[in-house]
């Protein structure tokens, strides 16, 4: 099962792989299914990627006789961005509404139509031909501080903004050099996506790895980074990215539903007219989030908020 139901915002390196090539793509799911001894193979994509939807098909047929054997099934998503999890985007395939389900058992166990289920992006599975050819330590030495190298998307205030692939646990200056420089003064970024909260410029120095974000409160996620230069006002873009996951909720659990809701309801309360003591209880809002809620979206969704409250609470109450 190939997931390229790609929404995170800030993210579309795989749309990118899945244009320039499709043919690696194929091979590695055809690689997968070999090796698990599958017969179908799933692509979840974007709706809107009609172009990758059209290379996909090309590179199929160009396989030819060699992949005969295989039955390929190719599905459009239909906008909402919980599809991306695995087991909504496996709900969604089995024609349901696409909500998460809970887990254990993982897909491997009981995935689609509770069959075992291999279930990866398209950065995975377009890596895994070149690892078959070229070994796991070659693989491994196109790495810094992790094993591999990694599809870096970048965008906001910079000069080229567009997917670069650099050594995995570059830092952003040196990713941001790559894209030709900022624009204007750093003030702060997003290191993965929406889901990866804020990080401010003192941390432009920290690997852009899985370990090394984590130990900052972050993460790696979908390597969709995001700069924002000293124009930004951070509490707008907190409350942003909260109206975002608030919408994409999908409402199954109520840490969540309920969650995004108030925290992005008390942001509008502070902001609009500065009411007393509306984001008193944020932090035990959050932390419900954290603890409660089924799956990464509600878990993730308090982040761009708690992250600009700590790293620049000033913009919050001048
Ligand atoms: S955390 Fe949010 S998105 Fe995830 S299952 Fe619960 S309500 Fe749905």
């Amino acid at each position: 099962m190939l997931n390229a139901d790609e929404g995170e915002p800030a993210t579309f390196k795989d749309r990118e792989v899945m244009l320039r090539r499709p043919d690696r793509v194929i091979e590695g799911l055809a690689i997968a299914a070999e090796l698990i001894g599958a017969t179908d193979i799933y692509l979840y994509l974007r709706g809107e990627f009609e172009i990758p939807w059209k290379a996909m098909e090309d590179a199929i047929q160009g396989f030819g006789e060699g992949l005969a054997h295989l039955d390929f099934h190719l599905h459009a998503g239909h906008g909402a961005y919980i599809c991306g999890e695995e087991t909504a985007l496996l709900e969604a395939l089995e024609g349901r509404r696409g909500m998460p389900r809970l887990k254990p058992p993982y897909p491997t166990e009981a995935g689609l139509w509770q069959k075992p289920t291999l279930v990866h992006n398209v950065e995975t599975v377009a890596c895994v031909p070149a690892i078959l050819q070229r070994g796991g330590d070659w693989f491994k030495g196109l790495g810094r501080t992790e094993p591999g190298s990694k599809l870096y998307c970048i965008s906001g205030h910079v000069q080229q903004p567009g997917t670069y692939e650099l050594p995995l646990g570059v830092t952003l200056d040196e990713l941001v050099e790559v894209a030709g420089g900022y624009v204007g003064a750093l003030k702060a970024f997003s290191p993965g996506g929406a889901s990866s909260g804020f990080l401010p410029a003192a941390d432009r120095g920290v690997p852009l790895d899985f370990k090394g974000l984590a130990e900052r409160g972050s993460m790696l996620g979908s390597s969709g980074v995001v700069v924002l230069n000293t124009s930004v006002d951070m509490a707008w873009a907190a409350r942003e990215q909260m109206r975002f996951f608030e919408d994409e909720s999908c409402g199954q659990c109520a840490p969540c539903r309920i969650g995004t809701r108030y925290l992005r309801e008390a942001l509008d309360a502070h902001l609009n007219d500065r009411r007393a003591g509306a984001l008193t209880h944020a932090t035990e809002a959050a932390w419900e989030m954290v603890e409660g809620s089924i799956c990464g979206l509600g878990q993730a969704a308090p982040l761009p908020l708690t992250s600009a409250l700590e790293y620049f609470s000033e913009e919050f109450w001048r």
